[in-house]
């Protein structure tokens, strides 16, 4: 166990750049490694990925590994966990965090059961025990009503998989400097059980919900479809995007793709306007690392107001339409 030394972060690239939850864990990877006093390497995957390495210097990594192959071009199951795996056994570091993404879901506990190690799922904290310098991994739990602190005493990797938005990135800083290793992939081709065949990108229109930094979210309340009309005149008018509780989604009023929460999207916007949304703690999960949160809810019981800096109570279709006029009055829309 003792030659396991440093923090390793597994980088996500998606169209040719590295994604934001990337710098998020080489923020939480970089605080990591200095309480340990040990190094942060950075692991990219992917087909011509070479120049994407000053990214992850830029962002705290000392260290890079790239494993440039065409075949890794797609995520594509067998493919990474077999490479991962293998730079983990030649590496060997002490820590590895993976976003708790669709990739980060499939590949960590592939990986945890291939190098006989634990996995601590959806991380929201994560920091070294003075005394044992043991990683604590913090995982809300029991639909976030609790959390849990999980540590992996014998076996390494100690592995996380971390929420996104709840690390802080460093800044970046181009004038970092650090190494880059290449490593081979030496793929066997017919060790592949599944093949990318075609990639549909989901028409979004306007503002991803996770780059927005003014989410206006509507839940059951709402009553129907046509209540979210004056979400989205609003979302335009401070230019920021529409979400939904998972309620309002299943009762057919916004698309699934704009869920928040502990079974939907993580987001921690600026300003959060969450409307007629009762702020059930599943709801909470995915909305509660915003900086400001603006409710709207005619019950003054409503938990949403335990959760919110500012609230109105009142019915919606009285208070939205001169909040809507107040605000467009204000950005001079
Ligand atoms: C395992 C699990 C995972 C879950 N994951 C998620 C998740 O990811 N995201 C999520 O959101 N939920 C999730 N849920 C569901 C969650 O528990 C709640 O049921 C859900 O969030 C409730 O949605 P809501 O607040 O829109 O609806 P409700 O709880 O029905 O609340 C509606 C609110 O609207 C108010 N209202 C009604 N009419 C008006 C009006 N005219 N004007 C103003 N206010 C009005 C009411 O006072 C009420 O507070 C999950 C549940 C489980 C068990």
């Amino acid at each position: 166990m003792t030659d396991y030394k440093g923090v390793m972060v597994l980088g996500e690239v998606a169209d040719g750049k590295v994604e934001a939850i990337t710098a998020e864990l080489l923020g939480a990877g970089r605080s990591l490694a200095d309480a340990l006093g040990e190094e942060l390497s950075g692991v990219l995957l992917g087909s011509n990925i070479a120049g994407l390495s000053k990214d992850l210097i830029a962002f705290g990594a000392n260290k890079v590994y790239t494993v440039d192959d065409p075949l890794l071009k797609e995520y594509q199951t067998d493919a990474y966990v077999t490479v991962i795996q293998r730079v983990c056994n030649e590496v060997k570091p002490s820590i590895l965090l993976i976003g708790q993404t669709i990739i980060g879901r499939d590949l960590a506990p592939r990986l945890a059961f291939r190098l006989e190690t634990g996995l601590a799922t959806d991380c929201v904290d994560l920091h070294i025990d003075p005394a044992s310098k043991l990683l604590v991994q913090t995982h809300p739990c029991y639909g976030g009503n609790a959390r849990a602190h999980i540590v992996c005493p014998t076996a390494r990797p100690q592995m996380a998989t971390v929420r996104a938005k709840t690390m802080t990135p460093l800044e970046r800083n181009d004038s970092r400097t650090g190494s880059v290793i290449p490593l081979q992939a030496n793929i066997d081709q017919s060790a592949l059980k599944t093949k990318v065949l075609n990639r549909v990108k989901e028409e979004a229109a306007g503002i991803r919900l996770e780059d927005a930094q003014v989410i206006v979210s509507g839940g059951r309340g709402m009553g129907g479809a046509e209540g979210f009309k004056h979400l989205e005149e609003l979302a335009k008018i401070v230019k920021g995007a529409v979400g939904a509780s998972r309620a309002a989604c299943d009762a057919g009023y916004a698309p699934a793709s704009v869920q928040i929460g502990l079974t939907g999207k993580i987001v921690a916007p600026n300003l959060y306007i969450a409307v007629a949304i009762s702020g059930a703690s599943q709801h909470m999960a995915g909305c509660s690392g915003s900086k400001v949160i603006v409710a709207v809810n005619k019950d003054s019981e409503a938990n949403i107001f335990k959760e919110s800096r500012y609230g109105v109570v009142g019915d919606y279709r009285q208070v939205l339409p001169a909040f809507i006029e107040m605000c467009r009055e204000l950005v001079g829309a």
